[in-house]
């Protein structure tokens, strides 16, 4: 079987490191694999609107910082095709005919959509875009013919309510669509990385992150402000490491050879865990070397996006070329899927053949 990659970010704002731990960092490992026999990353323009339908210059202005992301972290358009949902117009058709396939009760049971509707105060007015926004995700993975999906642990309920549409649908019109599999981030800490405040998530929309194209005294203040153990007071009291944001960091960035460049009188991060823990290392010693961390894996992805900057018309015509080939493949899958669903009427001589014999007697 054809093995094909498929995820995409909302473009709401710059991408920021839990985008980056979540999903970016395996997309580009996996692209440079050669495992895959297609690639598509999707700026996913139209899910947004759904919650943003009054500010479209939002969305329309971040379009290219979200590419400008993707290509700094190394995402390569000779290997990956990068394209805009809304240049898609296949996904709204097979959006309209999957909504037939699930029942308002499945969609409000969703708990990142119940999550979301309460983070922005949408209770009394839900937009039906907004509610239905699971099922086009599914009309984006499965035009596709995705097999893989690298994202975040919030994404969770969206691959599951995709897969029962996929066998909802393959059962009721025939053997159709592809099944596809989520692949969640193997560290803890990537799952779904807290904000610099220690909430729940790092999100645009909760001005908790740290933002790719940080500049370097941003990222150092934004270190140094960290929430981390509140009962850690002096430096003798024993810390705790559950919850700390500033732990949770160095399990998600940190490699084996920052601790000989930055911190040579530990050997590993269980041994820093391990002091931590019995009391006698500071809050600030930490934050130094996280900090350290963060400079040097963020350090060329700027540089890159700066690069990249200085030719911004070349990004719309990659962004272009993304959309053309996107919608002749989801063209195809809605070919395939109309004909399943009986209702590629001029396609099929048959029926008109049958027709014609029908009336005929
Ligand atoms: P918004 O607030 O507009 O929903 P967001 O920050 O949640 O934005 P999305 O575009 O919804 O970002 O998510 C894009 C991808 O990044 C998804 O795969 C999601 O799982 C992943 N992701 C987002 N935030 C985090 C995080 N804090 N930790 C791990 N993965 C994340
Ligand atoms: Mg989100």
């Amino acid at each position: 079987m054809r093995k094909v990659m498929l995820t995409g970010d909302r473009p709401t704002g710059k991408l920021h490191v839990g985008h980056y731990v979540g999903s970016l960092r395996r997309r580009v490992e996996l692209q440079n694999t050669g495992d895959f026999d297609d690639i598509f990353i999707m700026i996913a323009d139209a899910q947004a609107l759904t919650d943003n339908a009054d500010n479209p210059e939002k969305v329309r202005q971040n379009i290219i910082e979200v590419a400008l992301d993707y290509l700094a972290c190394g995402l390569d358009p000779e290997k990956s095709t990068l394209f805009i949902q809304s240049q898609v117009p296949e996904l709204c058709e097979l959006s309209f005919y999957y909504m037939n396939l699930v029942t308002v009760s499945r969609l409000q049971r969703n708990p990142t959509v119940k999550a979301e509707i309460q983070m922005r105060n949408f209770e009394a007015s839900i937009p039906v875009g907004f509610f239905t926004y699971p099922i086009s995700q599914a009309a984006d993975i499965t035009a596709f013919k995705a097999t893989t999906v690298p994202v975040g642990e919030d994404q969770m309920p969206m691959l599951e309510q995709t897969k029962e549409i996929v066998h909802k649908f393959n059962s009721v019109y025939g053997e159709t669509l592809v099944d596809p599999k989520i692949l969640l981030p193997d560290n803890e800490a990537c799952m779904r990385l807290p904000g610099i405040d220690g909430k729940a998530k790092m999100s645009k929309s909760l001005n908790n992150c740290i933002y790719l194209s940080e500049e370097p005294e941003e990222i150092k203040k934004k270190v140094f402000s960290m929430f981390t153990d509140p009962t850690h007071i002096r430096i003798e009291d024993p810390g705790r490491l559950e919850g700390n944001t500033v732990f949770t960091y160095l399990d998600a960035f940190c490699r084996p050879e920052y601790f000989p460049e930055f911190l040579p009188e530990y050997k590993d991060l269980d041994e820093l865990k391990a002091h931590y823990k019995r009391g006698g290392l500071g809050d600030m010693k930490v934050k130094r070397f996280l900090n350290n961390v963060l400079q040097a894996e963020l350090e060329p992805i700027r540089n890159r996006r700066k690069e990249f900057q200085k030719n911004i018309p070349a990004i719309y015509d990659i962004l272009k070329k993304g959309s053309e080939k996107a919608e002749a493949v989801a063209a195809e899958t809605l070919r395939d899927v109309k004909a399943a669903m009986k209702i590629n009427y001029f396609d099929d001589l048959e029926l008109i053949k049958g027709q014609a014999e029908k009336f005929s007697e």
